[in-house]
């Protein structure tokens, strides 16, 4: 092959996204290559997202909610989106569909590699997980997912259940309805350091039994260690993108919804000649992510009321903008809501003092 046109280091979610997107053009300037070692592709995350209607037919939820739940030993709240509804994706059709599309193209070809050197072609795109210098949180997860031998009834995700704090930072449990008879329950902690994976997983079953009883059989795991607030290591080999490029939220972790908007759009100036440029990640929420991490890491007892502060002083719709990564009016909006003391003592970097 000539030089490629677009080198694309990196098939998870901001690569093939991209690929998938420029697929869409029959006719392009050039070839494409993306390069990942995998040789096969696993149904081993669940995105979740919230959207709009207008955001359907981009972000192809398989389930939806319109309601998601935050609650502590002190506080339950309901929270109900308006025109913001809790969406959720499989891994497994997310990539089966990029796939397809991409193999369908005859411009485009899949190499099954691990790339150490920046590749020869006009624009080469980074999504390789970063190698991380140092970072202020880990966020550890275990999911277990269940098929009930009848419905389960749960009908609100549930988002932050039986949030606390812990000596090293939060933990809650994470409930999803992914079907009637289906549920994907996940004990997770922002911590500064790695949680017991296994400690989860005991967790999440005696949740499960709990409720269920013996009224269902397991069918999956997805487990991560997710650095948050973190500072790259490496040197990039082309643009970055992705978690690489600071598609994902700092304090959340949500991404997936982003990468499919900056995908789309991003093929769109490729094929109209304008040259790529670097995601823009927004100073006030860096600088926002980084108090609310830093909060965690130095005072976690306060945590979970920041969280319960927020869910009853914003609406349904304003706390979705603000777990995604959306305007400066939203920022503006959650840091007015918020309880200011920890805030602002956090940011004098007097975090004692709260
Ligand atoms: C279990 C899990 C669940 C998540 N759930 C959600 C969610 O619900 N909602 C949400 O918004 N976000 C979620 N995220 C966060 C984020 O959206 C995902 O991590 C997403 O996969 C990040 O996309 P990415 O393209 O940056 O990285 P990845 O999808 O990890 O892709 C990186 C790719 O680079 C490849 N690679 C690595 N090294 C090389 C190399 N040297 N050369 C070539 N290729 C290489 C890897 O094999 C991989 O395929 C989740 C993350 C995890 C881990």
């Amino acid at each position: 092959m000539d030089k490629p046109w677009v080198h694309i280091i990196g098939g998870g979610v901001a690569g093939l996204s991209l690929a998938r997107e420029l697929a869409n053009y029959p006719n392009l300037p050039g070839t494409l290559v993306i390069s990942d070692p995998r040789s096969a592709y696993a149904n081993d995350k669940t995105f979740s997202f919230w959207f709009l209607e207008s955001e359907r037919a981009q972000l192809k939820p398989e389930n939806e909610l319109k309601k998601w739940t935050i609650s502590s030993i002190a506080k339950n709240t309901i929270m109900a989106g308006n025109i913001y509804h809790y969406g959720i994706r499989s891994a497994g059709n997310f990539y089966t569909e990029a796939i397809q599309k991409i193999d369908g193209h005859p411009m485009m070809k899949r190499k099954e590699e691990m790339l150490t050197k920046k590749p020869s072609a006009q624009f080469v795109f980074d999504s390789r997980p970063p190698n991380i210098k140092e970072h202020l949180i880990t966020q550890s997860f275990y999911g277990t997912e269940v098929k009930l031998s009848e419905p389960h009834n749960l009908i609100h995700a549930g988002l932050m259940d039986d949030l606390e704090s812990t000596k090293t930072g939060i933990r809650f449990r994470y409930a999803l309805p992914l079907s009637e008879d289906r549920l994907l329950v996940e004990y997770t902690e922002f911590s500064t350091r790695p949680a017991n994976l296994e400690a989860l997983k005991i967790l999440n079953h005696a949740w499960l039994e709990q409720q269920f009883a013996d009224k269902f059989i397991e069918l999956r795991m997805e487990a991560a260690h997710i650095p948050m607030g973190f500072k790259i290591e490496t040197p990039h080999l082309g643009i970055p993108i992705g978690t690489r490029g600071g598609m994902t939220r700092a304090a959340t972790g949500y991404g997936f919804s982003t990468m499919q908007h900056w995908a789309s759009a991003t093929a769109k100036a490729l094929v109209s000649g304008q040259p790529p440029r670097q995601y823009p990640s927004s100073f006030l929420f860096s600088q926002m992510d980084g108090l609310l991490l830093q909060l965690i890491a130095k005072r976690p007892d306060v945590v979970p009321s920041i969280f319960e502060h927020l869910a009853e002083h914003l609406s349904g719709d304003q706390f979705a903008q603000f777990m995604m990564q959306t305007r400066l009016s939203d920022a503006i909006r959650v840091i007015l809501s918020s309880p200011k003391k920890p805030f602002i003592l956090a940011a004098l970097g007097l975090s004692s003092w709260i």
